[in-house]
């Protein structure tokens, strides 16, 4: 064999090796990426939502349906936003669907147009807030007056006067209150700034209506002590509860007076994302808590 022969035959083994090794990768490579699909089957619906449905923690596979049929009534939202929306129960008129609260005499209890308490149901560990922050006697839970009181002290000694003029409210006091507003105004109306009874917020023991005493507390949101809650109230755990821009999601008219306590951290991330309640609610309390249970 000359020398360029030898070099030729070399050239040709080293080709016929890699050709071989290629062939033998193919398969391989292309079996371990269909892996997972053939693994867990997708239904064809979630794949109409798209791959972020599939990564969300918080979506329900037994609301595909409801996902889909939201998605197209509203398909300018983005998925994601379609999944929190379906899930805090946008997608059924407000009073319907309505499913006991859960998680009742915690900070992170939910009370809304579908999350219901019960007639009977009492927080427990209330306590007076302390009469120089509050007009007549106001009860919260310990931690919530606790810091209401902290809140009031610290804006009172920046020169802001915030009182507390209605906190819990009971089962029967709200249903005396909802029948007066629709007397005076028809259901219709009522509904947008009251709530039937059982489905107050104030009746956790973790809501207060705000004034600065010398205005009615609707008022509030033209006084410098609104603007002083707007800085601060999630420093002590506190967020506007029903703000302007969010009237669809909360179920509620824009009330500047209504801070609910949720404990500083989660205030802390509502008030930075500006987000409600609810999506914070449907994003990390529901989905974590559920999966803990199961
Ligand atoms: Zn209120």
């Amino acid at each position: 064999m000359t020398k360029k022969k030898r070099k030729l035959k070399k050239k040709a083994l080293a080709i016929i090796t890699v050709t071989l090794i290629i062939i033998l990768l193919i398969p391989i490579l292309f079996l371990n990426k269909n892996e997972p699909k053939t693994a867990k089957k997708e239904s064809k619906k979630t794949n109409e939502l798209g791959d972020i449905a599939k990564k969300i923690d918080f979506y329900k596979d037994d609301y595909t349906d409801r996902y889909l049929a939201y998605k197209k009534a509203n398909p300018n939202l983005s998925n994601e936003k379609v999944i929190v929306n379906v899930n805090i129960g946008l997608d059924y008129p407000y009073y319907e669907n309505v499913q006991k609260t859960k998680y009742l005499n915690t900070s992170y209890i939910i009370v809304n147009k579908y999350n219901s308490l019960d007639s009977d149901y009492v927080p427990s560990n209330m306590e007076k807030i302390d009469s120089s922050f509050s007009k007549g006697e106001r009860l919260m839970v310990d931690y919530a007056q606790e810091a209401f009181e902290e809140l009031a002290r610290s804006a009172l000694e920046e020169g802001y006067n915030i009182y507390a003029m209605s906190t819990y409210r009971s089962y029967e006091y709200q249903n005396s209150l909802y029948n007066n507003y629709v007397s005076l105004d028809g259901q219709d109306k009522a509904d947008t700034y009251s709530a039937r009874a059982g489905f107050s917020e104030h009746q956790t023991g973790l809501a207060a209506d705000v004034c600065n005493k010398e205005q009615p507390y609707t008022e509030f949101e033209n006084t410098k002590e609104f603007n002083w809650m707007q800085e601060n109230a999630y420093k002590y755990g506190f967020i506007l509860r029903y703000p302007k821009d969010k009237v669809e999601e909360t179920g509620y008219m824009y009330e500047p007076w209504h801070y609910r306590y949720v404990g500083k951290e989660i205030a802390e991330y509502i008030h930075q994302k500006n987000i409600t309640y609810e999506e914070y609610y449907v994003r990390f309390i529901e989905s974590k808590k559920d999966i803990n249970k199961d």
